[in-house]
């Protein structure tokens, strides 16, 4: 089974769909949330969402627009963007976002926004949160978001490895504990503006010699009309530096 991961889609259409175009091939779509938040279309975004049946957790932006206090630690530009996505969004977006649990576990994998220990509050980004967070989840691997950067976290017993991966960079996971971030579909922060995921190859064949099936991940970045949501951005009234970073990646 082929399942894409996408997350921190914030409000992007655009970029959203130049990924499920790239996409194509997959039997499932996993989302980590921050669904909404930032950008300028919300209700085409879950609507989308809706229509391939993705299925995911709730990020803090996604609180957010709920009316959730998690607004408050936000820094202005994000603030303006959360009370514009508050007023913004239509019923059916609201009811879909009020839907999506903070954690899900779907077979051997463990979806949180943050991290599996504060999932919508932790950022995942050294080695001494990940090393914390391996040890808290359940299942053999964790898919989380949240920093808007791919990478990954392997290991158990205090040892742990992180993995920086370049677009088309694979993993295959063995029998140590895994933590996986696609990046962000919507804002990445990385240094690339192309939109981010990740798609796991559940029950790969192995290679010769082998007969247990692997999970075999890989990250891909998409280009996307970057300049038409720098646009919808300004029309809407939303910060300018909102778009502004798109166009960097960062
Ligand atoms: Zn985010």
């Amino acid at each position: 089974m082929r399942v894409a991961v996408l997350s921190d889609i914030h409000s992007n259409l655009v970029a959203l769909d130049a990924i499920l175009a790239h996409a194509r091939s997959v039997d499932a779509i996993w989302h980590l949330g921050d669904v909404v938040g930032y950008g300028p279309d919300p209700d085409g975004v879950v609507a989308r969402l809706g229509e391939v049946g993705a299925t995911g957790v709730r990020g803090n932006h996604d609180a957010a627009a709920l009316g959730g206090p998690e607004i408050d630690w936000f820094n202005p530009d994000a603030r303006a963007a959360a009370e514009w996505t508050r007023d913004t969004i239509s019923g059916a977006t609201r009811a879909w976002l009020d839907e999506q649990p903070e954690r899900r576990t779907i077979g051997s994998f463990s979806l949180v926004h943050g991290s599996p220990l504060d999932p919508l509050r932790e950022y995942i980004a050294t080695l001494a949160s990940a090393r914390d967070n391996l040890a808290a989840i359940d299942t053999p691997v964790g898919l989380h978001g949240h920093t808007h950067v791919p990478v990954a976290f392997v290991g158990d017993q205090g040892d742990v490895m992180i993995i920086e991966p370049r677009d088309g960079a694979t993993l295959e996971i063995d029998d140590r504990r895994t933590l996986i971030n696609p990046g962000s579909v919507g804002q990445p922060r990385d240094g690339d503006p192309r939109a981010s995921y990740l798609t796991l190859d559940i029950g790969a064949d192995a290679g010769p010699g082998s007969e247990t099936p692997v999970t075999v991940v890989a990250w891909h970045r998409v280009a996307y009309d970057v300049e038409a949501v720098q646009a919808a951005i300004r029309t809407a009234g939303l910060p300018r530096r909102l778009a502004d970073r798109l166009a960097f990646g960062a």
